[in-house]
């Protein structure tokens, strides 16, 4: 049994707070990385065709002798792929390679503003997710802009919309539109890649504080500010520590602390810009 919480998307598909993310995971290394998590109690694991590992991630999942309906399976879009008919071809690609017969989450990985193709892409979407090979639907990276624009030409409201956020990228404008719609913020990178964040000395002390790990600290503060969190790692003593983040919490001093760290730092691309494979 799982001790994660669950946030209800706006169509009522639950999806657990806390997930397994795999980028940059080997294909050959992603069944061992998904079958730790999945037997340290990870429910929800989060790839894309482009990680080129949906197929170790999908031997993870048979493997693990979990009840698929008590699994949360993301997987997106890549940006070659834009374009109605090349998207049912490609979701019909990931399908195949995680050897799954429908995924729980579906998400166009980046809108490519200058391509133009989003509209179109998220209609095809919303043909498999009508066909219910995808239990809810969604977008990642996408600005406000864009999250307005797809909300007006098209008709089903993204359950979710996946975005780089922590503590140093707190995105308050997208939070907020996204409350606004009953979008689920999901954050990417949400220990900032392990990097800088995890050494600051507010997050540091809040750790010692409550004698926990300072990436324990940041992802409670997800948890507790609403977010969905997809943490990375391949050791498995760390898969198992970004999970345990259930029996403590974080006070309005903690929050006060964290809160003002936001300096808009972005590490990875902004969306505005990134065209990268289409
Ligand atoms: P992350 O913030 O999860 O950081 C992962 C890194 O932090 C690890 O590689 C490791 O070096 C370190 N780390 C992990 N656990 C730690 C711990 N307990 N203590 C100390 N260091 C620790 O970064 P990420 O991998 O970039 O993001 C997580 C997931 O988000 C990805 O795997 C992927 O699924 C998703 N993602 C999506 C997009 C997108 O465009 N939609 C982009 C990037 C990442």
């Amino acid at each position: 049994m799982s001790q994660v919480p669950s946030l209800t998307l706006n169509n009522g598909v639950d999806m657990p707070q806390l997930g397994f993310g795999v980028w940059q995971v080997p294909d050959s290394d992603a069944e061992k990385a998904v079958a730790t998590a999945i037997e340290s109690g990870y429910r929800s694991i989060d790839t894309a065709a482009i990680y080129g590992n949906e197929a170790g991630t999908g031997k993870a999942v048979a493997a693990s002798g979990v009840p698929r309906d008590e699994l949360f399976i993301t997987t997106k879009l890549w940006n070659s792929e834009q374009g109605y008919d090349k998207t049912l071809r490609a979701f019909d690609e990931s399908l195949d390679k995680l050897g799954l017969d429908h995924v729980d989450l579906y998400l166009i990985h980046w809108p490519l503003p200058a391509k133009d193709t989003y509209v179109d892409t998220y209609k095809a979407l919303e043909k498999i997710y009508a066909d219910g090979r995808a239990r809810a639907i969604g977008v990642s990276n996408f600005l406000p802009a864009h999250l307005e624009r797809l909300i007006a030409e098209t008709s089903v409201v993204p359950a979710v919309n996946q975005i780089e956020l922590h503590p140093q990228l707190q995105q308050a404008e997208l939070r907020a539109l996204h409350a606004q719609h009953g979008i689920v913020t999901e954050a990417w990178s949400p220990l900032g890649q392990g990097k800088g964040l995890l050494e600051i000395p507010t997050v540091v002390a809040i750790a010692r504080k409550h004698d926990r790990t300072p990436a324990q600290v940041v992802l409670r503060w997800h948890i507790q500010t609403g977010n969905v969190a997809i943490p990375k790692s391949v050791t498995p003593s760390r898969i198992v520590e970004n999970l345990d983040v259930f029996g403590f919490e974080l006070d309005p001093d903690d929050l006060a602390a964290l809160g003002v760290l936001d300096e808009g730092k972005r590490l990875g691309a902004d969306p505005a810009e990134f065209h990268y494979g289409a």
